[in-house]
Parts: structure tokens; sequence; C-alpha cells
């Protein structure tokens, strides 16, 4: 999708608070670990490519998703390591190779799978998965880890780390994490060599769960700012949000009572109300449970008012407005702010959610 920029609604993300985090991160955490960037689904939303040039200097590597976000990195002379965190189709393994792209090794069948293929393995390099209980990737035994290393032997394909991935590490409740871990060090320990790289640590592992032995922290929300626990768990310093949304009011009306709003007409007014329309809607991202919830135009709050459409608003005015007057979705205004953690909260779902789903449709402008 193209981005809008002639329609003003535009993120404003802030590189600055990027490298900030990062930089306050690596004071937490020491100097030992590397820190490796996650900057897929489009660095949550805040852009990959702005993003991983402005922290390539700070980070030791880069995590994605899948193949083409990490082709998409080496075509903008992204040059440090770059690992996909989950499994490639077989097939493509040779594009992997030839741009030096870490892959996962999600379990021993897909690794046969990839030395079927007829590729060019001595530069491929590889991190076997474990399945420590997330459930979703992974081998769940040093059997069949070590089968993997054999294979990988075998047709001198570099075995360069082994990690997991925590389902609870921003939970106060830290048994499953316990169990996890165990089991995760059990099967390191039981490997038949350690690769260069063990690791299992996302932001909630390295912020609440220092006391591990990790030489990669895959660092991902705490990066643009976020608590990865929502409001559960405190952070141990302070993170500055990198994203802020911004729009403006196209259309001012006042309306009378009886007068109603949007589809299904779900608003109607009881008295002469101002009311504002704002160029953002579902297909940005901005759902329809959206509803109800709240914008700030002159450091004032004032309630999303009406079913939101697919690209337009209405907002409930504590007076008249002219066309242009600024409107802040995320971010602050005046003594008031907006965090994408209010949203998050408003729609039942987690802070990184509401920052992901906002489309490719809204401009983002970098600062
Ligand atoms: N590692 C893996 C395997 C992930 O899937 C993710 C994110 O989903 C991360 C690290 C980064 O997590 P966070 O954004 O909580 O730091």
């Amino acid at each position: 999708m193209k981005s809008s920029p002639h329609r003003h609604t535009p993120a404003v993300i802030d590189l600055a608070a990027i490298q900030n985090n990062i930089k306050k991160f690596r004071k937490h955490i020491g100097t030992h670990p590397e820190i490796w960037g996650v900057v897929k689904a489009n660095a949550y939303g805040h852009g990959s490519i702005p993003v991983s040039q402005a922290i390539h200097d700070l980070v030791d590597g880069f995590c994605v998703s899948n193949l083409d976000e990490a082709i998409e990195l080496r075509n903008h002379l992204i040059t440090k390591p770059i690992l996909v965190l989950s499994g490639i189709v077989p097939d493509n393994v040779d594009i992997a190779a030839s741009l030096n792209i870490t892959l996962t090794a999600p379990s021993l069948e897909w690794l046969q799978l990839i030395v079927k293929e007829k590729a060019d393995f001595s530069t491929l390099k590889l991190h076997i998965a474990v399945d420590s209980g997330m459930g979703r990737i992974g081998v769940r035994d040093a059997k069949e880890a070590n089968d993997m290393i054999a294979l990988a032997d075998k047709y001198h394909i570099q075995f360069d780390g082994v990690f997991t991935h925590f389902a609870t590490a921003d939970e106060a409740d830290d048994t499953k994490f316990n169990e996890q871990k165990m089991k995760f060090d059990k099967i390191v320990s039981n490997l038949s060599r350690r690769p260069h790289y063990v690791h299992s640590t996302n932001t909630a592992s390295a912020l609440w769960h220092t006391n591990q032995v990790q030489d990669i922290e895959r660092l991902g929300v705490s990066m643009y700012g976020l608590n990865p626990s929502g409001t559960t768990l405190e952070l141990p310093f302070e993170l500055e949000a990198a994203f802020s949304l911004k729009s403006e009011l196209t259309h001012i009306k006042e309306i009378h009572a009886g007068d109603t709003l949007g589809y299904g007409a779900t608003y109607r007014a009881t008295e002469n109300t101002w009311i504002g329309t704002v160029s953002i809607g579902y297909a940005d991202g901005w759902t329809r449970d959206m509803q109800g919830f709240h914008v700030l135009v002159d450091g004032k709050f004032c309630e999303i008012v009406g079913r939101v459409s697919m690209d337009q608003m209405m907002i409930k005015l504590d007076k008249s407005y002219s066309i242009g007057t600024p409107v802040t979705l995320i971010g602050r205004d005046g003594d008031n702010e907006i965090t994408a953690q209010d949203i998050a909260a408003w729609r039942k779902t987690i802070n990184y959610e509401v920052l992901c789903l906002l489309s490719d449709r809204i401009h983002r402008v970098y600062k």
C-alpha cells in the first residue's frame, strides 16, 4: 500500500528516542551480551529501514521474521548479521546464503529439506530453535538438536547459534519461565558442542530476568519505548516512546439535538454540539472499537463519536475550531498524553498490536 503524505495524518518517529532506549539497555545489561535489534514487522510499525540505519552502530545484529524482511535490510546496506526468526521456505535457502542471512532451523525435518537443495552451503549459518515451552517452533530434545548439528556438519553449514523464546517473561508469576529456562539449559548442556551464540532473551526477560547466561539480547518492543508487560510490571528504568500519531481537523460543524453521526447512526446529539472530522479510519489500523475513546485537541481530551469508518472519524469538540487544527492521536499535547498502552488497554489488547496494526497508508516522518 502506498503511504499518503498529502493527507495530514503522519506518524512521527523519534529515532533519537530509539537510540537512547538502546543505550539505557546497554547500561542495564552490562557489556557482555550482544544486542540484536528486532526490526520485524516494519520495526513494529516504526519503519524497518530508517530504524535499522539509525541503530546500526548501536547494535551487533538484527532479527526479522522472514526472508523478505531480511532481503530488504540487505538491499539498504545493512551489513551486520541478520537472523530470520522463523523457518523459511527451503527453496529459498540459496538467497539466504548468498546474502549472508542467518537462518533459524526449526526442526530436523526442515534441515533435511534444506540440504536437498543444490545450494552453496559454505556461507550458510544456522541457529537451532529450541521449543522449551512456547510451542511455536523448535526441537524439544537434545537428540534432535544433535542430529541437526551432525547433518549441518556433513554439508558444511555453520552451526552458529541455539536459542529459545519465553512465553511468560512479562508476567509476575515466574513458574513457567523457570520451567522453560531449565528445559533450555538442559538441552544446551547436552549438545554435542556449544555454538558461538546461546540466547533466549526478548525485552521482558532482559528486563526482569537478568540472571541468565546470554550471548545475545533480542531487543524488540523496549527499543521503541514500550513496556512489554503493559502495566503489570514496572520498568527498572524509564523508556522514551518513539511513536506519535498526529492529524488535524478537516471539517467542523455544529449539530443539533436529534442529529445523528456515522454508520448505524449510533450517536445522537442531545444538544447543540461541535463536531470535528479527522482523516483516519479502520483502513489505517485505527479500528472501529476506538469509538468512545478520545484524542487530544488543544491539549483537551475529545471523545470519538459515531462509528469509525474506513477513512474518517468524528470527534466531539468543546467549541468551534478552524480547519487544520492539530489533533493528537498518540502522543502529548500540553499537559495531557495518549500512549499506545492507553489504546491497548481500551481495546483489550497489547501495545505491540496497536502499533503493528497502523497501516502503511499512514505516512511515517522521522525526527
Ligand atoms: N525473539 C523472538 C523469537 C520474538 O518472536 C520476538 C518478538 O515477538 C522478540 C525476540 C522480541 O520481543 P520483544 O519485542 O518483546 O522484545
